[in-house]
């Protein structure tokens, strides 16, 4: 590997780093000063940092990078992986420690998240993360955010020290199902993958205990772990995807599953597919892990959202509403009398609205004007709602329900 500076490898390790969904934030246009007319200030593509939630819920600023993108493994779907031809680059424990402790001082970052290419072996690539944030925190007593990517293979001793020093841990998936894994990253192995979990948990729930006993017991991932699952690289269905997150999430208690839509990389091997899916795809996937979270669907009812033939969400119409078209004989529900989680079901209404109407109608009975009031839009609410002066008429057995709702039709673009 040639001698590269610290910036040469910055620049090479935070853009290697960026593959890795679990603290991205996305959804804007590709944008930079370069391209501005008269050269303009910033840039919606630059690498290296991005934002993440706390678990006091604040957004903070993290350093991204890869301790280094040189791989033992050879993972179809990965730009770093063995047999890919990209520039590679390697930190030291040392000057990562000196990167974050300067960027902190700088007020750039509040945070550190780390990752790493499989570097020698697992051991050895555990051991060079834990040592970064043992440094970290031992050394220079630092006490800013840091996310931990672990490798699963590593000894369990070395994962346990990881979460002694991290406030996050994360091991991703990667695939959906056991066979897309076995077929796209075949050094990897989901028993194992599912095994490090679980340890991780029980080690979470053990030090909760002892801390509950002793106040001075150590503090173990605070902020739990997560994972990432890669959609579209593999045959697996919205079915799949959603059934394996609801498991992740009941066997080993994840604060979160993050979806990446399977992005084309340089290179790409033979056996991907050539088109990345719809990046609307990834956006469903998350509104359906928020209504498991926070709406009380079951993996069930979001399967029954699922378009019958493809097993995939609809991409035109959210997730929740694709469920209210097919359950119509639920609705309308009366805003004065259902309980929270029927109002919770009703497409248009998200937590805060119902909470607020819930404790509107303690002292009133809600009107559609209060409604409206209480709510962001009343348009795709009406058909589903009873308020005190309004009853649909038969507006949830209309066949073109789902027209009047969804997004208008748009003229195609020929050259587009
Ligand atoms: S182990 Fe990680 S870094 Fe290495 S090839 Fe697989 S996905 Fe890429």
């Amino acid at each position: 590997m040639a001698a590269l500076s610290v910036p040469q490898k910055l620049e090479i390790l935070a853009d290697a780093a960026k593959y890795d969904a679990s603290c991205a934030s996305s959804g804007t246009k590709k944008r930079d000063s370069a391209s501005g007319r008269k050269g303009g200030l910033g840039s919606t593509e630059g690498m290296g940092i991005c934002h993440a939630y706390a678990p006091d819920g604040r957004c903070i600023s993290l350093l991204k990078i890869l301790l280094t993108n040189s791989c033992i493994f050879d993972c179809h779907y990965c730009i770093n992986r063995r047999s890919s031809d990209v520039r590679r680059a390697r930190f030291t424990v040392q000057e990562v420690v000196d990167l974050t402790l300067n960027f902190y001082r700088r007020n750039y970052i509040e945070g550190l998240f780390l990752s790493s290419g499989i570097i020698r072996s697992s051991d050895y690539t555990m051991e060079q993360l834990v040592q970064v944030a043992r440094t970290l925190r031992e050394e220079h007593d630092f006490r800013g955010y840091i996310h931990l990517k672990t490798i699963p293979d590593a000894d369990p001793d070395l994962s346990h020290q990881a979460g002694l020093y991290a406030d996050r841990l994360s091991i991703n998936v990667e695939l959906p199902t056991a066979q897309g894994l076995q077929r796209l990253a075949p050094e990897k192995n989901a028993s194992r993958i599912e095994g490090a979990m679980a340890g991780m948990r029980s080690a979470m729930e053990d030090m909760g205990d002892a801390r509950r006993k002793y106040r001075n017991a150590p503090r173990f991932a605070p902020a739990g772990q997560s994972t990432q699952m890669i959609v579209g690289a593999d045959g697996a269905d919205d079915r799949a995807i959603i059934r394996r997150a609801r498991s992740l999430y009941d066997r080993h208690a994840l604060r979160r599953v993050y979806y990446s839509a399977f992005s084309p990389i340089p290179s790409p091997s033979s056996v991907l597919p050539l088109k990345r899916p719809p990046l609307l795809r990834e956006h469903r996937l998350y509104q359906s892990d928020w209504m498991m979270r926070f709406y009380g669907f079951s993996a069930d009812d979001l399967e029954a959202a699922t378009d019958p033939d493809s097993g995939c969400l609809p991409l035109d119409i959210d997730p929740k509403l694709a469920w209210a078209l097919r359950h119509r004989g639920m609705f309308p529900v009366d805003v004065n009398r259902a309980p929270r989680e029927a109002l919770l079901r009703v497409p248009g209404l998200g937590v805060k609205a119902v909470d607020r109407i819930l404790a509107s109608r303690r002292l009133r009975r809600l009107r559609l004007d209060d409604v409206a009031r209480l709510t962001t839009s009343i348009t795709k609410l009406r058909p589903f709602l009873i308020a005190s002066d309004w009853r649909p008429v038969h507006l949830t057995d209309r066949i073109d329900l789902k027209r009047s709702l969804g997004p208008a039709p748009s003229q195609l673009e020929l050259f587009a």
